[in-house]
Order: C-alpha cells, then sequence, then structure tokens
C-alpha cells in the first residue's frame, strides 16, 4: 500500500471515530445522522492539520448537525443534472464539458456543491460510464477542453487514470485536458513521482487546485505543487467563500499570495452555492465584493482571482466586480475610480456612430453604459 491509501484508511470515516472533542449535536441532531446522508470523510493527512474542531479546516470536514437541519434547499445547485447528456458529462457551455470520473475525493468537505453523491453508493462511476463519456467526447467535435472532475480524479488509480487521459488524448479535437484536484491541498502525498511522469506525457494538461485557506498550505503541499508545476502543467486554484473558514479580506489575502510561492494562480473566488446540506456556509455576496475591494490593486494582481456566482438553475459562472469601479460611461468619458477610492477619467473614443446596442448581434443585449439616461441614479449622483 502507497502511503496516500494508508493515510486514507488510517482516517476518520465514521462519526464515532471522531474524536471525543470534535463531537456536535444540535436540538437532537447528532453527527451519526448526518453521515447517513452525507458521507464522511477525513484523512490522517488533513486530520493532522486540525486545531480546532470549529476553526476553518475542521469546519470544512467536520459533520454538523446544521447539514440535515436544512433540507429545503435544492439537491442540485446548479441543475447539472439536467445538463447531462449521459451520466458522466455535464455539457453547458459551447466548447467544454466537465468529465465526472469519480464520486471519491480524498476528504469530503461538507460545504461541497455535489454532496448529493460524493462518497454514496449511488454517486459511484462505473467503467461503463467513463467509456460512455469518452464516446461522447469523441462524437462531439465542438468540445475542445475537457475538465476531469468529480469527486476527484486523482482519487482512481495511476493506470485508470492514464487509461482516460490517453483516450481523450487521442481525440484530435480535444486541444487541453484540465484535471480539477483537491489532493495537492488535502492529500499532497498522492502526487508521486510515477503520477506526475504519467501527467506529463499528456501534455497540455492543466490542474485547477482547490485550497479555502492559508493553513492548508504546508511543506507537503509545497512540494506536491512543485512536483506538479515541474512537470510543466500549470496550477489554478478554485477557492470557496466560505462563512467562519475564509471570509476576511486578510485570510484570502494571505492564500492568494501564499498560492502564488507554491506556482499556484488564483483563478476564481466562488460564491457559496445554495446546495442542500451546506447553506450554513454561504456569506451575503456584499461580503464576497468587499473582500474583492480590498484585494484588487492591493497586492499583485496575479493573486486576484475571478469573484464569480454559479448562476442557480444553471446559468452558469458569471463574473461579479464591484459596480464603483465604473462610475459612469457615456458623453465620450469613462468615469472611473480606483484602488484607493480616487476618481480617474478616460476619454473614450467614439464608436463612429454605431451604438454597441446595433453592433451587438444578440437584440436581447441592452447596453446601460451608451445610454446614460438609463443608467441607474445612484450612478449617475456619483459621478457629479
Ligand atoms: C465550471 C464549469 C466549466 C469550466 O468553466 P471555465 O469557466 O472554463 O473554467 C465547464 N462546465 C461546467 C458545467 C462548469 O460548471
Ligand atoms: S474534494 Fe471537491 S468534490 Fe470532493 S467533497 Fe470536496 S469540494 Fe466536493
Amino acid at each position: 500500500m502507497e502511503e496516500w491509501q494508508r493515510l486514507l484508511v488510517d482516517g476518520i470515516r465514521r462519526s464515532d471515530q471522531l474524536p471525543q472533542d470534535w463531537r456536535l449535536a444540535k436540538e437532537g441532531v447528532e453527527q451519526k445522522d448526518v453521515e447517513e446522508i452525507f458521507p464522511v470523510r477525513i484523512n490522517a493527512y488533513y486530520q493532522s492539520l486540525i486545531k480546532d474542531p470549529m476553526g476553518p479546516i475542521g469546519r470544512q470536514v467536520i459533520p454538523d448537525p446544521e447539514e440535515i437541519m436544512d433540507m429545503d434547499s435544492p439537491l442540485d445547485p446548479l441543475s447539472e443534472d439536467e445538463d447531462s447528456p449521459v451520466p458522466a458529462i455535464v455539457h453547458r457551455y459551447p466548447d467544454r464539458v466537465l468529465f465526472l470520473v469519480t464520486n471519491q475525493c480524498p476528504i469530503y468537505c461538507r460545504y461541497c456543491t455535489r454532496k448529493r453523491m460524493i462518497g454514496t453508493p449511488e454517486g459511484v462511476v462505473t467503467r461503463d460510464e467513463v467509456e460512455e463519456g469518452i464516446s461522447y467526447i469523441r462524437e462531439h467535435q465542438e468540445i475542445r477542453d475537457i475538465i476531469l472532475s468529480g469527486g476527484d480524479p486523482l482519487m482512481l488509480k495511476d493506470d485508470y487514470l492514464e487509461y482516460i487521459v490517453s483516450s481523450l488524448r487521442e481525440i484530435p479535437h480535444v486541444e487541453i485536458i484540465r484535471i480539477g484536484s483537491r489532493v495537492p491541498s488535502s492529500l499532497p502525498q498522492r502526487v508521486t513521482p510515477a503520477l506526475v511522469s504519467m501527467l506529463r506525457k499528456y501534455h497540455p494538461v492543466y490542474m485547477n487546485l482547490h485550497f479555502n485557506h492559508p493553513d492548508e498550505i504546508t511543506p507537503e503541499t509545497s512540494l506536491a505543487c512543485n512536483m506538479l508545476a515541474d512537470a510543466g502543467i500549470p496550477l489554478g486554484c478554485q477557492t470557496v467563500l466560505m462563512k467562519g473558514v475564509n471570509d476576511d479580506p486578510a485570510v484570502l489575502k494571505k492564500l492568494f499570495q501564499k498560492l502564488l510561492t507554491i506556482r499556484v494562480k488564483p483563478y476564481y473566488l466562488y460564491q457559496a452555492d445554495l446546495t442542500r446540506g451546506a447553506n450554513h456556509f454561504r456569506t451575503p455576496v456584499s461580503t464576497g465584493l468587499s473582500i474583492m475591494r480590498e484585494i484588487q490593486g492591493h497586492t499583485s494582481g496575479m493573486a486576484v482571482p475571478h469573484y464569480v456566482i454559479d448562476a442557480p438553475g444553471g446559468g452558469g459562472k458569471i463574473p461579479v466586480l464591484p459596480s464603483d469601479y465604473m462610475i459612469s460611461m457615456g458623453d465620450g468619458d469613462v468615469v472611473l475610480k480606483n484602488y484607493e477610492g480616487k476618481i480617474f477619467t478616460y476619454p473614450d473614443p467614439s464608436t463612429g456612430g454605431e451604438t454597441m446596442e446595433k453592433a451587438s448581434s444578440d437584440g436581447n443585449d441592452t447596453y446601460r453604459e451608451t445610454h446614460p439616461q438609463t443608467m441607474h441614479p445612484g450612478m449617475i449622483d456619483e459621478a457629479r
């Protein structure tokens, strides 16, 4: 057995294995009730990072009775099942697909958007479903970008993962392969020399990792990320904004800065989804916006991710920016506010008589920027 497999076996898989001082009960609901619906996994490495069960690392993985005290929110908030032409594929955008190759993960995050399937017997992805997914991609020439996800693709054995990646690489229209993985942050021992030398044969391979807190960056995670980066795999990070975990500009700024030191570029900061069993992690969108405002311009642009809301009902990821960067646009001037709150005017070249609205192919688009009279009154006031 390899070290990473040993760490999984030695970890916590049932709530009765939780240390006494990690036990939680609320209004008669206990952790063992939670685990019947949403499985528990805290591998021994990630467990070693937990100093305080209610701290930022503990909250991400220790089952909380609150998870089953809200059963009204949607199980599949992003309507992924509706955009699923074959069981393992989510095809929502024109040129790229999610390919869910496993429902296993190094830890079972309590906030997970896909907690309806993670670690459950019903959620298992069969070999036939993987075959069907590969065939779907082969038959759809418009797909140029594959995101292997799940679950965590790096939980698969090297030879099975290689079978999937090499099959995709043989498809002429597949340009890039991305792997979404929580492994480097939560089970870095899984990043072995054998894994890395296998992956580098199938470039261009990208990886989007998942770190939520600076305490997840350790000598072990640094080593794993450096091995991946040395193999030529560009590394990004997707972070979920969560109450009690990282809803603090100082924490996220430190996380994003530290990620750059291990060659990981912050890619997305996600507003937490309205997911059944995970609502207690949600923060107001205004919290996210004020965090972005305190990061943008105050530190390296390389450290600034896109803040996105994955729209409920399957609308996809929509970037959100604090609205006050652009105070107004019209009459030949764009009025802007910088990170220090200072106002600047950019003289805008004329569009040559053609309005944005005319230039747009989609008649539903309205570009309020070219029509100052339709601007929100508050925006005009600020511009004065
Ligand atoms: C996030 C996501 C993608 C990838 O989106 P990018 O913005 O290209 O990173 C693709 N498909 C689905 C369904 C997604 O949720
Ligand atoms: S690793 Fe990702 S898919 Fe797995 S439980 Fe955590 S958030 Fe969900």
